[in-house]
Formats: C-alpha cells, sequence, structure tokens
C-alpha cells in the first residue's frame, strides 16, 4: 500500500476514534500524567481487559504512587491490591523488583531509555515502547500489542507473524511523524469496530481501502 494511503487511512481513524474509550494506559497517562504509572499499568495489563486494569491501576495508585511507595509495600499487599488482575501474582512479584530497581539504580525515575527499559524482568518490547511513547512523550517508537498486530496485517500493509516482526514491519510503511498514534488508533478501533472477531466491517470507515486479508466471519 502507497504511504499516501496509510496516511490518509490513520487521518480517518484519528477522526472517528476520538471518540472512542482511551486504552486504559493512555488513559492513565492522560489522567496522571507519570511514567511510571504508565509502566506499572502497562505489566497490570498484560493478559488483562482494560475494564479491569484501569480501576485496579487506580485504588494501587491511591495507595502508594512513587517508586519508592511500591518499593517499600509489603509483597502479599500487593498481590491482595492488584489481585483483580490475571498473574496477579507474578505481575506483583515484578512491579515491586522494578519499583526497587528504579530506586536503587536510577535515583526515582524511569529511564527515558528502551535500552534500559528492557533490562527490566518483565518489561518486553511493547510495554517498553509504550513508556517511551506515551510516558515519556518520545516519538520514534510504535508499541505493538494484538490489536496493533492484527489490523497491520488485515489491512495488508504488512505481513507478519508476531508483534515484534509487525514493530520493525510498520516502521517501513507508516511515516515516522504518526508513529506515536499507531497504537492509540488501533487499539480503539480494535476494541470497538475491528475486533479479533467477527469485525465490524458493514460499519467501517476505511471498509473501502482494506483487503480483509485472514477476515472470517465479518459482520
Ligand atoms: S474492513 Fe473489516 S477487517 Fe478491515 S479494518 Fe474495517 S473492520 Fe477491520
Amino acid at each position: 500500500m502507497a504511504k499516501k494511503d496509510v496516511v490518509k487511512i490513520l487521518r480517518i481513524l484519528m477522526k472517528k476514534t476520538m471518540k472512542m474509550p482511551l486504552p486504559s494506559v493512555s488513559q492513565i497517562q492522560e489522567e496522571l500524567d507519570d511514567p511510571f504509572k504508565v509502566l506499572v499499568s502497562c505489566i497490570m495489563s498484560l493478559r488483562t481487559k482494560d475494564e479491569t486494569t484501569y480501576p485496579t491501576s487506580v485504588k494501587l495508585f491511591k495507595i502508594a504512587k512513587t517508586p519508592k511507595q511500591i518499593a517499600n509495600m509489603p509483597l502479599a499487599k500487593l498481590k491482595k491490591i492488584i489481585r483483580p488482575v490475571n498473574y496477579y501474582k507474578t505481575k506483583a512479584e515484578r512491579i515491586k523488583k522494578i519499583s526497587q530497581q528504579i530506586v536503587k539504580d536510577y535515583g526515582n525515575k524511569v529511564p527515558d531509555d528502551f535500552d534500559e527499559l528492557m533490562k527490566f524482568k518483565g518489561v518486553g518490547r511493547k510495554t517498553a515502547n509504550i513508556v517511551m511513547t506515551y510516558g515519556h512523550g518520545k516519538e520514534g517508537h510504535i508499541a505493538v500489542d494484538t490489536h496493533v498486530h492484527r489490523l497491520s496485517n488485515r489491512l495488508g500493509w504488512v505481513k507478519t507473524k508476531s508483534p515484534e516482526k509487525t514493530e520493525f514491519a510498520l516502521k517501513k510503511v507508516v511515516p515516522r511523524k504518526y508513529w506515536y498514534w499507531v497504537n492509540e488508533l488501533f487499539v480503539r478501533y480494535g476494541q470497538n469496530v475491528c475486533n479479533p472477531i467477527s469485525p465490524f466491517c458493514s460499519k467501517c470507515v476505511i471498509e473501502k481501502y482494506c483487503p480483509k486479508i485472514g477476515v472470517g466471519k465479518r459482520r
């Protein structure tokens, strides 16, 4: 697909998704404006629905909001607070460990460096890219989750088998100044229209540009 068509689609999605709910991690950033909270809620969001991640994040940050406060919190208490999210035991251990490392090695601040973020256990490319983009407001990253991976392939922008490959392939297709927006637009659109199973192609605003690659049942 030509880059001008990619831009056209992204611009249509910018208008269309404006009123759709923000992904939980973006909502946390918009309301609380803190890369540490973005990092913690992103870890909590893995394999957990936004409807659970958001209130659990808010609850945790009412009790402990800084790396130091979470580093000093008893693990059992942290597990109890974040219990609604999936894999809460492992996530609590990782969040506490990362908080301790941020206090000890990074002067209480989440590093604004992709490679440093990747050193934390439990932080993969998606989380590191989200923290860089929405936590630190840096351009030059595309956070690829399941929605971004699915939409990019359905639209024929990439032909990839894994989110990691999608990230690199997308960077060749999407002009750099739009990288910042890709995650938020595709997550919103993927949650509300281009669902994993039976997407709403009949009411899709980019339907005429979409070859619907790999799409079976649709509405
Ligand atoms: S036409 Fe269907 S498959 Fe393509 S983006 Fe729209 S909802 Fe998704």
